[in-house]
């Protein structure tokens, strides 16, 4: 979402006629989006902060900090960062070519801070940076207010893009030549029509995936709360839908999973999985995991390795909890150690690195459609993604980048395949 952001403000500075410089040093704007969801990455910075330095013509460059940082810190940055001149959350995306008015009309410090907006951003011109794949979003904000989370603080209420524009911008990538859409929003599931139109999400799905030229649909995040079965018939009915699902679990225990303010009990959780894993076309299933939520007895950890075995996901995000600002859980008792959290952590991603090889290894010899997007020239591989999601490499060229390729599986690791290339070129 972060990455989406950024390429949709640098379409903002394109329609201001500015253009992008390789060189830092040569910038005489540097905008730098932030994110917050871990400790770690907000503390980063303060510290990147310090690296910007003076523009080529010798004047101070004018640098803005973005995101949800920005948010989080607002005019705090004015006081522990004096060469930022601008803070904007992403709920006050919309007002940024306002905002950089004011830098240009000589105002030395601006800010977009309110969270009280109904707006989506909407840009008349975004930056991609990927040729094949375009990211869009349909929904922003968050309204979930789980425990833990920072996102419903920084980037403002829910607020859904109506229908026909989403089309159109479909639309209009495909136009472009993009193959590939992935359809963003923090809880993309939750998305609903503004519009008279009144689509529900997995009618989107449908409308998108039947454009002529869509060759591959991607959604992500969803929340197990909104995951319904006429998802996974869309997915059954469309194959340009690709047959992957990320739902974040967070914990596989309901007492966990109840003081997170989650909204579903492990077994409500599984009763999802049951439904996807019914599909006709095997869906791969990716999740989110935190270790070491407060109160997180052994016991409660033991579920979620339990639900991990039993799930047996293709692949697992997974967190040490990090005590997050104006958060509810935030400051509550029965914190786990550090140390303790890093031992349930490598616990997991062992029991998970187990589960990838065995899956993996179980498709050797089997055949899959991938697109290409990279070239190693190191090892003389190309890197395609299957529409499972899964990284195959396999000995190509640069040409192939940005072509549907079919690639049979000769070796399996736990984080990605090998491959050949089969015979018939898709
Ligand atoms: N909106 C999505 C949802 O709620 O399902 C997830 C978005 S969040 C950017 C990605 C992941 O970061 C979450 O699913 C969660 O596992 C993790 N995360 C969020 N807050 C965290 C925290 N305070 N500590 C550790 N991990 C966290």
């Amino acid at each position: 979402m972060n990455v989406h952001d950024s390429e949709k403000v640098q379409g903002v500075l394109l329609a201001r006629g500015m253009t992008p410089v390789e060189d830092l040093a040569q910038a005489d704007l540097v905008l730098y989006n932030t994110c917050s969801i871990r400790e770690k990455a907000a503390q980063k910075v303060y510290s990147r902060l310090g690296t910007f330095r003076k523009g080529r013509s010798g004047a101070a460059k004018a640098i803005g900090v973005l995101g949800c940082v920005a948010q989080q810190e607002g005019e705090r940055f004015f006081e522990r960062a004096p060469q930022v001149s601008l803070v904007c959350g992403s709920a006050s995306y919309s007002i940024l070519p306002q905002l950089l008015d004011q830098l240009e009309a000589g105002k030395s410090r601006v800010t977009g801070l309110a969270l009280d907006t109904e707006e989506c951003f909407e840009t008349e011109m975004t930056r991609r940076d990927n040729p094949f794949r375009a990211y869009l979003t349909i929904i922003e904000g968050c309204d979930q207010r789980c425990s833990f989370c920072v996102v419903p603080m920084t980037r403002g209420p829910q607020r859904s893009r109506a229908s026909d524009k989403i089309l159109s911008e479909a639309l209009g990538l495909v136009d472009q030549g993009y193959t590939e859409i992935q359809l963003l929003g923090q809880i993309v599931n939750a998305w609903h029509d503004p519009s008279p139109a009144r689509l529900s999400f997995a009618e989107l799905l449908s409308r998108v995936a039947e454009i002529p030229g869509v060759r591959r649909l991607r959604f992500t995040t969803s929340h197990p709360k909104y995951f319904t079965s006429d998802i996974v018939r869309a997915v059954d009915a469309h194959p340009t839908l690709c047959n992957q699902v990320h739902l974040p679990l967070q914990s596989g225990s309901s007492a966990v999973l109840a003081r997170m303010l989650r909204g579903y009990t492990r077994e409500e959780y599984l009763e999802k999985i049951h439904c996807i894993r019914k599909a006709r076309r095997a869906i791969s299933l990716s999740t989110d995991i935190i270790v070491g939520f407060c109160g997180e007895t052994l016991e409660d950890f033991e579920q979620t390795l339990s639900l991990i075995k039993e799930v047996e996901y293709d692949q697992v995000f997974s967190f040490k909890y990090s005590p997050r600002p104006n958060t509810p859980a935030e400051g509550s008792g029965d914190a786990i150690a550090e140390e303790e959290k890093g031992r349930r952590l490598a616990q997991l991603q062992e029991v998970q690195r187990q589960i990838q090889v065995r899956r993996n290894q179980a498709l050797l010899g089997e055949s899959f459609e991938v697109l290409v997007e990279g070239y190693q020239a190191r090892l003389g591989q190309a890197v395609g993604r299957s529409t499972t999601n899964r990284v195959i490499n396999f000995p190509g060229s640069p040409e192939d980048i940005g072509r549907y390729l079919t690639v049979k599986v000769t070796s399996a690791g736990p984080n990605s395949l090998v491959g050949v290339r089969a015979e018939n070129e898709a």
